[in-house]
């Protein structure tokens, strides 16, 4: 039988609920404890494959194919296990699947209704992703805060839970705001106390209140929480901000979490191993030499469009004993001739993914500045595709090759529209998603990275290399050095006579982890190491 452990926020969003999830899961599995974890969407979406990233930050895809929450992100990385699609579940899909039920006629003359139907259905998917990952404890945490209009079915189906598995199998923590307040000088526990009110109201007593904090929190805060929200003192933990989300697990440790919850739901008690967490910790909070890394993109404004390119740097950066500063540059700032210097000063220049027209001359200026000033670059997706129409405007001496994605009409489509894409109307969950094999060419930087000839990657994307222009683009000193295994579809090209400028048709930083770098990543941020090297 499985056990839950239920996260909630109270106060506001943007606590890091997802990072204390995935934490508490890491000091679990750091005790042998086989853990899985999922999060539930309020949203009536069916998946963020659809939302803005300026609403959504990054769409993180599964090597299912499923395209989820950034939030699984974190999980992955810290647990440090692949996550099947039912790991993210979101009201848009609950009430999908009733609906299509109700016009089966499965509920046989019922009036369906949110108690018990739509409840159950969301309890179905817990104890099923529970029973399908194999895990001791299922980790589930609730977006968005308590109070929120669209978050109550999932609230009142988490609290009938602990009546459907038993006490001892369920628990239940909830993440709140502990705020400072500079003109008195005083962190305030009120929010706190409503936030649990709140939960209380709904029939939930939290077993853990973990406090968020930017101040270090004295014992009578904690001991003032418990008396108002009948939480044990100890079970009051406060989580001040740290200097990198890795940390948070040691800090959880540290306030003794995990062995109050292998206490709570009656786990095999054991000695937690966070050894090579802690050398993880340790060599990100080194101070090390900066490398400056320039991240052309559209939505620099808002770092989480980029969770996992950011994190993969990071992930590069500490296997190179580098600390890699990143400098956020607005592609459609470069059009207008201003933010270069950002770029001509990084050590390295990465694209990442991207739909859409707008920005992309922009970063088509910042490939061909990589290319012609033989910066290492890093184009992934939409950066593979970006570098390759440069390549292509400069072989054939015309500003007009394109993507058929920025323009309909170019006489020259170097980038085109996969052919199983023609006739797709549909926008959601329709694109070429998830893990697929691809062939690595000997004798190019892939397969240095790589260093075998089968990979498998995620994938994210409509459009592709157009083959018909293959040839004049090798000419031009393109390395296809990646392909689909039938050798149709281009995956990974690289540019001949650079130190190292690369891009992916995939998205390598899905698959980066803090103590397994991704090879592209490690690399990349490597041939940046080598250029300085070569300048001083
Ligand atoms: N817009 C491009 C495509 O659909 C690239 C997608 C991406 O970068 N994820 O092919």
């Amino acid at each position: 039988m499985p056990k839950f452990i239920f996260v909630t926020g109270g106060v506001v969003s943007g606590l890091g609920k997802g990072v204390t999830a995935a934490a508490i899961g890491r000091i679990l599995k750091a005790r042998g404890i086989k853990v899985s974890i999922q999060k539930l969407d309020p949203y009536v979406n069916v998946d963020p494959g659809t939302m803005s990233p300026y609403q959504h930050g990054e769409v993180y895809v599964l090597e299912d194919g499923a395209e989820t929450d950034l939030d699984l992100g974190h999980y992955e990385r810290f647990i440090d296990e692949n996550l099947p699609d039912d790991s993210n579940v979101t009201t848009g899909q609950v009430y999908s699947h009733v609906i299509a039920k109700e016009r089966r006629g499965d509920f046989l003359g019922a009036t369906v209704q949110t108690v018990p139907h739509i409840t159950n259905e969301i309890k179905r998917r817990i104890a099923s992703a529970a029973e399908k990952s194999g895990a001791e404890v299922l980790i589930v945490e609730v977006g968005g805060t308590v109070g929120d209009i669209e978050g109550q079915p999932f609230l009142e189906a988490i609290r009938q839970m602990r009546h459907d598995v038993g006490r001892e199998n369920a628990m239940y923590v909830h993440v709140t705001l502990l705020p400072y307040l500079s003109w008195s000088g005083e962190l305030k526990t009120k929010p706190t106390q409503h936030s649990v009110k709140e939960l209380r109201g709904i029939g939930i007593q939290p077993d853990v209140i973990i406090t968020r904090t930017d101040r270090a929190v004295e014992k009578a805060i904690q001991d003032k929480i418990a008396l108002f929200t009948d939480v044990e003192p100890d079970a009051v933990i406060p989580l001040v901000t740290s200097d990198t989300v890795y940390e948070v697990p040691l800090v959880l440790e540290e306030a003794q979490l995990g062995g109050l919850i292998v206490r709570r739901l009656e786990l095999p008690p054991a000695e937690p191993d966070l050894g090579e967490w802690q050398e993880l910790v340790q060599r990100i909070k080194a101070h090390n030499p900066q490398h400056c890394i320039a991240l052309v993109g559209k939505y620099v404004e808002l770092p989480d469009a980029y969770m996992s390119v950011k994190e993969a740097l990071l992930h590069a950066g500490i296997s190179h004993n580098v600390d890699i500063d990143v400098a956020w540059v607005d592609s459609e700032e470069l059009e207008h001739e201003r933010g270069w210097e950002e770029v001509h000063q990084a050590d390295g220049i990465i694209i990442p993914g991207g739909f859409g027209h707008r920005g992309i001359e922009g970063k088509i200026a910042a490939a061909r500045y990589a290319r012609e000033h033989q910066v290492p670059y890093l184009g992934l997706c939409l950066g593979m595709q970006i570098m390759v129409i440069e390549l292509a405007r400069y072989a054939l001496g015309s500003e007009d090759a394109n993507s058929t994605e920025f323009n309909r009409k170019t006489p020259y489509p170097v980038i085109d529209l996969l052919p199983e894409q023609r006739g797709i109307t549909d926008m959601g969950g329709t694109m070429r998603l998830g893990a697929y094999p691809c062939r690595v060419r000997p004798d190019t930087r892939a397969w240095d990275a790589y260093g075998q000839e089968l990979i498998s990657e995620r994938r994210r994307h409509r459009f592709e290399v157009n083959n018909q222009y293959r040839a004049l683009l090798e000419q031009a000193g393109l390395i296809v050095s990646g392909t689909s295994p039938d050798g149709n579809l281009v995956e990974i090209a690289e540019i001949a006579d650079h130190p190292w400028m690369l891009g992916s048709q995939f998205h390598p930083e899905f698959k980066s982890r803090p103590n397994r770098p991704h090879p592209l990543f490690r690399d990349f941020v490597g041939a940046t190491k080598q250029c300085k090297r070569g300048l001083e």
